[in-house]
Formats: C-alpha cells, sequence, structure tokens
C-alpha cells in the first residue's frame, strides 16, 4: 500500500487525555481493514490556526476538534456545512480538494441516539434543554430542524439561553423557545409538560455535584437524557430511574456523532454495536 493512501485523522483539544475517539475510530478502522489512524493532539487555543494550516499543508485527511475549539474554528476553515453554518460552531473537518471544510456532527448523533436507543422522536414534542453552551446548541438546532414543538432553554448565566432562543427563532418560526435561570425553582413550573428532558451541562461528572433539577419533580411519562458519559449513570439519570423515567445516558451521542464523522472522512458505516461495547469495556476499567 502508497503512503498516501493511509487515512491520517485525529482530534485537535485543549485537555484531550480524557477523549474515546481515537479508540473508537481504532475499531472501526480494524473492522472495515482501513489503513487509518487517528491520534489525540493537545493543542492550545492560541496555536489552532497553525495546527490548521499544518493540517492543510501536511494533507491530513481530516480532525475532531473538542474543548475549547469549536467555535475558534469557524473563521479558520475554507467551508461550512448548513449544520455547521447554523450552530456556529464545528466538530468536525473534512480535507476535501485542500479545502478545510467544517462540519457539525454532535446535534445529529445526540437526535440519532434519541431515536436508536431510546426509541423516541423529537417531532412534536416538548423539551426541557439544560444548557447553552456549545452542545445544547448543536441539540437545539437539531431538535429544531427535527420539528421539536417547543424547547425551554435553562441555563446558569440567562443571556446565553436567550441569545440562544433568538437564534433558533430566526431561522425556525414553527418552534416555541423559551429561555429561563437555571435553579430548583424556576424550572418546577417547566418540568411537569415536558416530555423529554436533557441536560447538555458537565454537571454529574464530579461526585460532588448536586442535582441540576428538582428530582422529585419527575414523572414516569418523561425521558430524562444526560450527555455526560462519566458517568454513565449520572446523579440526574438516577434520580430520574428512581421516579420511573426512562433514560438515555451519553455514551450513544458520542458513538453517533463520531459514526457521522467516520462516515464523512472513510464513506463507511461505522460498527456501532461493536465500539459500543469497546467504549463500554473501556470505561469499565
Ligand atoms: P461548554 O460549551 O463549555 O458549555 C457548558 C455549559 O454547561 C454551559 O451552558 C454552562 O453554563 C453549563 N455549566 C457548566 N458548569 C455548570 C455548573 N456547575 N452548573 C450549571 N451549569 C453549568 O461545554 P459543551 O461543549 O457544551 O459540553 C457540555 C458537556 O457535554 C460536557 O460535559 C461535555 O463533555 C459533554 N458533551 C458530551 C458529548 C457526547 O457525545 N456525549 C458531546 C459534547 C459534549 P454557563 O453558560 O452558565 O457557563
Amino acid at each position: 500500500m502508497k503512503v498516501n493512501d493511509k487515512k491520517v485523522l485525529g482530534i485537535l483539544g485543549y485537555p484531550v487525555g480524557h477523549t474515546l475517539s481515537p479508540l473508537m475510530h481504532k475499531v472501526a478502522a480494524e473492522y472495515h481493514s482501513l489503513d487509518l489512524i487517528y491520534l489525540a493532539f493537545s493543542v492550545k487555543p492560541e496555536n489552532l490556526p497553525a495546527a490548521l494550516a499544518g493540517i492543510k499543508a501536511l494533507g491530513i485527511n481530516g480532525v475532531n476538534l473538542t474543548i475549547p475549539h469549536k467555535e475558534a474554528a469557524i473563521p479558520l476553515v475554507d467551508e461550512l456545512s448548513e449544520e455547521a453554518q447554523l450552530i456556529g460552531a464545528i466538530n468536525t473537518i473534512v480535507l476535501t480538494n485542500a479545502k478545510l471544510i467544517g462540519h457539525n456532527t454532535d446535534g445529529q448523533g445526540f437526535i440519532t441516539s434519541l431515536e436508536n436507543d431510546a426509541g423516541e422522536s423529537p417531532t412534536g414534542k416538548s423539551v426541557l434543554l439544560i444548557g447553552a453552551g456549545g452542545a445544547a446548541r448543536a441539540i437545539a438546532i437539531q431538535l429544531a430542524i427535527a420539528g421539536t414543538k417547543k424547547i425551554i432553554i435553562a441555563n446558569r448565566n440567562l443571556y446565553r439561553a436567550q441569545n440562544l432562543k433568538s437564534h433558533i427563532e430566526e431561522y425556525f418560526k414553527k418552534t416555541s423557545v423559551y429561555a429561563i435561570p437555571l435553579g430548583r425553582e424556576t424550572l418546577i413550573p417547566y418540568i411537569e409538560d415536558t416530555e423529554i428532558i436533557i441536560n447538555a451541562t458537565p454537571t454529574g461528572m464530579s461526585s460532588d455535584d448536586t442535582l441540576i433539577l428538582p428530582g422529585e419533580r419527575l414523572n414516569p411519562r418523561q425521558l430524562v437524557c444526560d450527555i455526560v458519559y462519566r458517568p454513565l449513570n449520572t446523579p440526574l439519570l438516577q434520580a430520574a430511574k428512581a421516579q420511573g423515567c426512562k433514560t438515555l445516558d451519553g455514551l450513544g451521542m458520542l458513538i453517533y456523532q463520531g459514526a457521522l464523522a467516520f462516515k464523512l472522512w472513510t464513506g463507511l458505516d461505522m460498527p456501532v454495536d461493536l465500539v459500543r461495547k469497546r467504549l463500554l469495556q473501556k470505561l469499565g476499567d
């Protein structure tokens, strides 16, 4: 095989040591017998322009971007997919004809997990979305694209939630959007009528974190999702299970956003069941 038949891919982040993406793409590449290498690069924010120029110069086939590069990369690529443009953030770059094309697969990754893993469609539903950062933004746009009836955005920084609300309202006339401050009391009136609840903040990653919502207000008709995947069974999901709710953890979103990126780079389907098995083994180690 010629050297230039090898696919060279990676992830840029800072810090990036915790990422499961190299394992995920290694498993998929081995399954398809692809000559592919996927590396994690620790790139400081001030070095992102040079890193992206280097990808072009070296002919690296593509990269994922993670915290804190997803928004900063927008002006540094040559073209954006429609979704990345709407979301205002990139998590995947594909080098095509010497151009860097930015995509965002986070939101679609969440929706695919919602449909495939939880068997739920967001169309026509009422959703309480906690968080207004990069991941919440991607999920909110994709929910609106999917025809979600109502999205209530609760965020610690209310201004950020209001900003996201205005952005969705500008492009999606059929979705009603509300922005509220995040707090136990403020959430109470909104929880009962909501069919899907999503935590898109890092709350729950640390054992010191307090529950992000009043757990006793949840009811068995609701689906409660957490995009945190370390730990898989977050305090929010534990509280939801105790109330009889259906739950969805963050591993599916991680796998499906990766599968969409893998497809963009290779044209091939990621073996998602095999990848899930290997990631669960790794998370259990
Ligand atoms: P981000 O852009 O930094 O946004 C963080 C969000 O969380 C903001 O809304 C922030 O609120 C809120 N937040 C942070 N600390 C909080 C706290 N102690 N209490 C309440 N709210 C808090 O980060 P992101 O990229 O959206 O990522 C958020 C989480 O999702 C991370 O844990 C990340 O690992 C996870 N994630 C998972 C996947 C997956 O595939 N499963 C994909 C992407 C991200 P303020 O605006 O008030 O600061």
